[in-house]
């Protein structure tokens, strides 16, 4: 997500982002190799299970997981279950669920911090005894304002100079259960006068009287992200820590830890720009309060940018790991625009996705000279980029549906579709030429009565007579009734939030309901999950809300590459 507290950086056009698939971090862990400094490279990818994935967690997924296959190591899935209040089973089901959608896998190295409780613990004492830890009575609101501002340096607390004696007594009276929430903290003792803030006595454990997913109540004191992460990775052998840049700050912690602490191995925190889009919100806290607060039907929504929403939406995993990839990995902050996000999506589905007919909003047509009750079977072609598709039959016949913005009344110059005696091609069928049109009572136009020349047949005068429009349609006889969603970004602007209340930056116009689509037959009894694309329409997804009595579809993406655009402006000057 935008980061509402800075300043909005103009979206950035990635061609000038270091080459894809070669970025700083790689460098590193190459030269690491070279020197000898490592053996085999172990990443790891470590989300904690208090939401579902998102396309920032998509690029992190590729870092740490395409790393580990190019250099022949392997990438851990370490869920970093520190904190029970905010974490549930549901989130740890759906983390795997879409790493595996992504393509990754991480083998037999799945792994939880709440694996390592008894070992930080034993370390945390370790601390205590070496009087570099003790457990501070003070409030939570009183270490706030003693802990100093980025000017001035913090103030030391009354509890700091315990002893030895009474501090480990204190914790392991915490680690007992004898206080209540909030009553002490054990906190680090490094330095209240460091120039970075996190230097100055942070805290290592806090009382939470609250079961855990896997451990249930055996704790009541958890470990700190800052204390937990590092010494995690040092468990598990991992050689690149790689995370994003707001830990900058926290590495001289994570190396204070490894270094005082009896750890099996000293891994290295490098950190990397998160990946931020235009239009799009990025954030846990966010998307949970979408879910939560019912702006959104779930964490799957097809608006979300969570992964679950996005495969609902039908992006293929192929497309999110090719944007990741011409992304890029960098230090520098920046925006990328969701022009470039369809970008990517529209290049996989154009060579995947089957073509289909479908009207979203039709406008009946009777082909006058066309024999009541004859129809006839035409030849379409699957997907012209792929001529292994084949072709599928349609059935023409004397009724059928165009798309009521295929025709105007009184057309502008440059309107070549359909207008009384007009002559349009219809995709693999006929040109045919409007005659009339009914309307009714309200002067709206109801029905073109039309007529087909049999000699263009396939589509094509014999006589060389050109039509400028060609329209795609469906039969009235065999059309598939069908609610097709249609999605706009969530946000209506392209830095949710830069105002302070992202909630009111919601656009109201995300999702618009077409309930009266008819489809070609092709389509009956389609998959849910299968993406197609919908001639001149764009892509769709057979949603599993589907009844018997009407298809749904999620409009993926539409056909228009706004990214393409840009792209060539770019070029030409
Ligand atoms: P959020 O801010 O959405 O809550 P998080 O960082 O707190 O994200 P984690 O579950 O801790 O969520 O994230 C797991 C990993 O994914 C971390 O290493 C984190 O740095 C990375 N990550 C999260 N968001 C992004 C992003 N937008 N771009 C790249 N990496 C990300
Ligand atoms: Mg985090």
């Amino acid at each position: 997500m935008v980061d509402p507290t800075r300043p909005t950086a103009p979206a950035t056009n990635p061609a000038n982002a270091p080459e894809p698939g070669r970025d700083f971090v790689r460098d590193i862990v190459q030269a690491d190799l070279d020197a000898g400094r490592v053996g085999a490279i172990v990443t790891r990818f470590p989300p904690e299970p208090n939401g579902y994935l998102h396309i920032g967690h998509a690029k992190s997924i590729c870092l740490n997981f395409g790393i580990a296959q190019e250099y022949g190591g392997h990438c851990n899935l370490r869920f970093d279950d520190t904190n029970p209040v905010k974490e549930e089973q549901e989130f740890i089901d759906s983390i795997q669920q879409d790493v595996h959608w992504l393509g990754f896998d991480w083998g037999e190295h799945k792994y939880f911090a709440s694996d390592y409780f008894d070992t930080l613990y034993a370390w945390a004492e370790h601390l205590v005894r070496a009087g570099l830890a003790y457990v501070d009575d003070t409030s939570a609101e009183e270490t706030r304002t003693m802990r100093g501002t980025l000017t001035e340096p913090g103030r030391e607390s009354p509890d700091r100079n315990r002893t030895v004696a009474e501090n480990l007594d204190l914790f392991r009276r915490m680690r007992a259960g004898e206080f209540p929430n909030g009553a002490r903290v054990l906190r680090a003792k490094i330095d209240m006068a460091a120039g970075n803030m996190n230097l100055r006595d942070p805290v290592l454990y806090r009382i939470l009287h609250a079961a855990h997913p896997r451990t249930g109540d055996a704790w009541c004191i958890y470990p700190t992200y800052d204390y937990a992460h590092g010494q995690s990775d040092a468990i598990e052998g991992v050689t690149h820590s790689i995370c994003t840049l707001e830990f900058d700050d926290h590495r001289p912690l994570y190396d204070w830890f490894i270094e005082h602490l009896p750890v099996p191995a000293r891994p290295h925190q490098y950190e990397f720009a998160r990946l931020n889009i235009t239009y799009t919100v990025l954030s846990k806290r966010i998307l949970t309060t979408l879910v939560r607060q019912g702006h959104v039907s779930g964490w799957d929504d097809p608006r979300m940018p969570t992964l679950a929403g996005q495969r609902r939406r039908g992006v293929p995993p192929a497309a999110l790991r090719e944007f990741v990839r011409s992304v890029g990995v960098a230090r520098a902050y920046s925006v990328v625009d969701v022009a470039m996000y369809e970008h990517a999506i529209r290049e996989v589905l154009n060579a995947t996705a089957p073509r289909r007919m479908a009207v979203l909003r039709p406008l009946k047509v009777v082909i006058e000279n066309w024999e009541e009750g004859r129809t006839e079977t035409l030849e379409a072609v699957n997907n012209p980029e792929d001529p292994s598709a084949g072709t599928r039959p349609v059935t023409f016949g004397r009724t059928i549906y165009i798309e009521r913005e295929d025709f105007m009344e009184y057309p502008p110059n440059r309107f070549h579709r359909l207008s009384p005696g007009r002559e349009v091609r219809l995709r693999y069928a006929y040109f045919i030429t409007c005659r009339s049109v009914v309307k009714n009572d309200r002067d709206e136009v109801v029905e073109l009565r039309c007529t087909y020349d049999p000699a263009t047949r396939g589509g094509d005068a014999p006589d060389g007579r050109k039509v400028r429009g060609t329209l795609h349609w469906v039969a009235a006889h065999d059309a598939v009734p069908a609610e097709l969603r249609l999605y706009n970004p969530l946000f209506s602007r392209p830095d949710p939030g830069a105002d302070g209340d992202i909630m009111a930056d919601l656009s109201p116009d995300s999702l618009e309901v077409l309930t009266g689509a008819l489809l070609e037959p092709a389509l009956a009894g389609v998959a849910a999950g299968a993406v197609v694309q919908f001639e001149r329409q764009g892509y769709f997804c057979a949603d599993p809300d589907a009844t018997p009595e009407a298809l749904v579809f999620n409009r993926t993406v539409g056909l228009r590459d706004t990214w393409a655009k840009v792209q060539a402006g770019a070029k030409g000057g």
